[in-house]
């Protein structure tokens, strides 16, 4: 484990802001962080949304593949919201590109997705912050990877480079990862398209590591996401027409003491056919010790086929 994170109440700061069109610049990019405060994660993963009326349809549907792509890596679920208190408001607001950090709580809060912004890699950044996630580049050990430049920052823009304490973040126990979708460019905020602000340090072979993708999360982002979350340690989300899953071992014998989610997710209205072509329990009263359990819906508790 490494530092334990409250937020940033130093910057008085409750949203990580991001240059919009940030990504249209093909400079290399990286990150990582994750909020320390219990009450920011979202109750069992799930998190509930509303897509605000003034969308096209094409941008509507790239929020939607955005969450599918944490779902699809992660065991968060976004859910479109009924009567929830908390949720998630895909709105375009002044800051542009913008979100809170993790869950507020108390009502809606915004996810701000303004001009340039509505890419699907930007959106799944900026869906990163509502899951948890701070800017990699603001980890209390980003000096030992990055170097700030701070002369080529816009000027009103040095907040965002501000470091976080320890006592802030939590990064549990993942290293810095340059990969991150979390991760600064490095002219983010520049004054210039060619003046840097973020300089990865050189790696053991006098290579600069590339930072600020914005194609898909990094192993590292799953990785972490899942630890945070506490996602089961083994099962996956299918998402296609067809799909096959099995046990971890199958086509041996499952480890003791593994506990196995897999959700088939799908549009609303289409049916689900699950086919069991092969089964090897451990045989237990009453299903003491080994179970398989089928569930319709979208959360642990859901109601029991
Ligand atoms: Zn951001």
């Amino acid at each position: 484990g490494r530092q334990n994170a409250t937020l940033a109440r130093r910057l008085k700061r409750k949203e990580c802001k991001d240059e919009s069109g940030m990504d249209t610049h093909s400079s290399p990019r990286v990150r990582r962080a994750t909020t320390s405060r219990a009450e920011r994660i979202w109750p069992g993963g799930v998190i509930p949304y509303v897509i605000g009326g003034n969308f096209t349809g094409t941008q509507r549907a790239i929020f939607k593949q955005a969450m599918r792509h944490w779902e699809k890596h992660t065991c968060v679920t976004f859910v479109e919201r009924t009567d929830e208190e908390s949720f998630i408001v895909f709105t375009y607001r002044t800051c542009g590109c913008c979100s809170y950090v993790g869950r507020r709580g108390g009502g809606p809060q915004a996810i701000s997705i303004g001009k340039n912004c509505d890419k699907f890699g930007i959106v799944a950044h900026e869906l990163g912050h509502v899951v948890g996630f701070w800017h990699e580049h603001t980890r209390p050990d980003r000096d030992q990877h990055v170097t700030i430049i701070r002369e080529n920052i816009q000027q009103g823009q040095e907040y965002n480079f501000l470091k976080m304490e320890a006592g802030e973040v939590n990064s549990l126990g993942e290293t810095y990862d340059f990969d991150s979708i979390m991760h600064y460019a490095r002219n983010t905020f520049s004054r210039g398209v060619f003046l840097d602000t973020i300089l990865p340090r050189r790696d053991d072979n006098g290579v600069r590591p590339t930072i600020g993708q914005r194609i898909r999360l990094s192993q590292g982002d799953i990785a972490q996401a899942r630890k945070l979350y506490k996602c089961p340690a083994c099962g996956e989300t299918l998402q296609d027409s067809t799909g096959n899953f099995s046990a971890p071992g199958f086509p041996n014998g499952y480890p003791s003491y593994s506990h196995c989610v897999w959700r088939i997710s799908v549009t609303p209205g289409e049916k689900i056919m699950l086919n069991f072509t092969s089964m090897d329990l451990f045989k237990s009263r009453l299903c003491w010790y080994d179970y398989v359990e089928v569930r319709d819906g979208y959360w642990r508790k859901a109601p029991l086929l």
